[in-house]
């Protein structure tokens, strides 16, 4: 069923890697301001942004959290740059069931970036000193059905895999006031 289009703007973060310097300062931020309380503790596993580092190589790759998957992919992909090759999954954004990135440390719930819903800017973005990451806008015409739909369909995976219960427990502990 299609419904009334509406406009709504649509936030992308452009990557330079060639600025970034693999200081993770993005990580630390984005762990502190999703802890619960916020900003009680930094963990860069509980991080959305993730920076693929090879010193000796002066590589860094920042990664973002993307949608939850429940299937692994059926192809792959082999990134080499400058003669190291890395795993097939180094450069995905997707949390899957065949690694454990992306994923909450003790619940094993997935992690999406959300644009740190509620703040300005994005704060790796405004944490990142080099500006490797630059926040864009534009406008887009959406069907606010099909959002809804899509909201169902990732609510009902997340059930199948990780069961009611846990999925409330998390609801639960993530409504609680900071
Ligand atoms: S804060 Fe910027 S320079 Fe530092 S690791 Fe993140 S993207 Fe790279
Ligand atoms: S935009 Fe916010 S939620 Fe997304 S990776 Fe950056 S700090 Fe984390």
């Amino acid at each position: 069923m299609t419904g009334e289009k509406k406009k709504k703007i649509i936030k992308t973060i452009r990557i330079d890697v060639d600025k970034c310097h693999g200081c993770r300062a993005c990580e630390m931020i984005c762990s502190a301001f999703h802890a619960k309380p916020r900003y009680s503790s930094s963990n860069p596993a509980r991080s959305r942004i993730r920076v693929i580092r090879d010193p000796l190589a002066d590589i860094y790759v920042p990664v973002y959290a993307g949608e939850y998957t429940v299937a692994e992919c059926a192809g792959r992909d082999k990134y080499t740059i400058n003669g190291k090759e890395y795993s097939e999954c180094a450069f995905c954004r997707a949390s899957c069931p065949s690694r454990a990135d992306f994923k909450e440390p003790d619940s094993g719930l997935p992690l999406k970036c959300d644009m740190c819903e509620g703040e300005d800017e994005p704060l790796c973005v405004k944490w990142c000193t080099v500006d490797a990451l630059v926040v864009e806008e534009r406008e887009e015409e959406v069907e606010e059905e099909i959002e809804q739909e899509e909201l169902e369909v990732g609510l009902e995976e997340l059930a199948s895999k990780y069961g009611m219960n846990t999925i409330m427990d998390a609801i639960s502990r993530l409504s609680k006031k900071d």
